[in-house]
């Protein structure tokens, strides 16, 4: 399989597929020939897959390829990822995979804003990439600093860290944000480097129509 053939069976548009090209992807791996066709086919998506193995770019391509024009509702996708550096390391491949596609993509943690009320700015954005505790962080403002009612896409990195338990309140934080999309035709996605009882617990409570992957 290469990014051509998915571009023919599932309509990728022609600038992301220059995109991928143009970062010198020229074909999927693993993880991305088996999570992109189902998430491009709107299913929810539980896939573990190795640290390195191109998880990033395998739930990016869809998400991109779905939003496709900029919205004027306010945030339509939110990423979540355990850290700030690893929500900036997607915030960074997703602004290169976005090149050219007039979506705007919004890096929110902690460090570099420390004013609750500026979450007020999506309005102008379509993408939100951040971390849980900085999400419910804005969502417990008074007024609520954050609005996800229009989100179409919750994607959850590094899920296995996120739903480990005991360890921090991640678990809650996920679940607050969760509860805060409420939109119906919300899609799911859950990535992890490893398949843990917890992930599997909370995907099955709140994935319906699931689809898993295990690299
Ligand atoms: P990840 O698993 O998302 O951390 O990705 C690991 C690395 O693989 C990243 O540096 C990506 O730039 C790279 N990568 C992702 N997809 C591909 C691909 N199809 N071909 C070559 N490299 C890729």
């Amino acid at each position: 399989t290469t990014f051509e053939e998915l571009k023919n069976e599932y309509r990728l548009s022609d600038r992301l597929l220059q995109n991928l090209a143009s970062a010198t992807y020229s074909k999927p791996t693993p993880i991305q020939m088996q999570a992109m066709p189902l998430l491009l086919q709107g299913r929810n998506v539980m896939a573990s897959a190795p640290t390195g193995s191109g998880k990033t770019i395998a739930f990016l391509t869809p998400l991109i390829n779905d939003l496709n024009k900029p919205s004027k509702v306010g945030y339509r996708a939110v990423i979540l990822a355990p850290t700030r550096e690893l929500a900036a390391q997607i915030y960074r491949e997703c602004v290169q995979l976005a090149q050219q596609t007039a979506l705007k993509i919004h890096f929110q943690t902690k460090a570099n804003n420390n004013n609750a009320t500026t979450g007020h700015a999506n309005k102008k954005y379509d993408i939100l990439i951040s971390t849980p505790n900085r999400v419910r962080f804005l969502l417990e403002q008074e007024p609520p600093a954050l609005r996800l009612a229009e989100v179409e896409w919750l994607i959850i990195d590094e899920a296995d860290r996120l739903m480990e338990e005991g360890v921090n309140n991640f678990k809650d934080q996920v679940d607050a944000i969760l509860a805060a999309c409420t939109n119906k035709k919300r899609k799911l996605a859950l990535f992890s480097a490893t398949y843990t009882v917890p992930v599997a617990k909370w995907a099955i409570k709140n994935l319906t129509n699931l689809a898993r992957v295990i690299i």
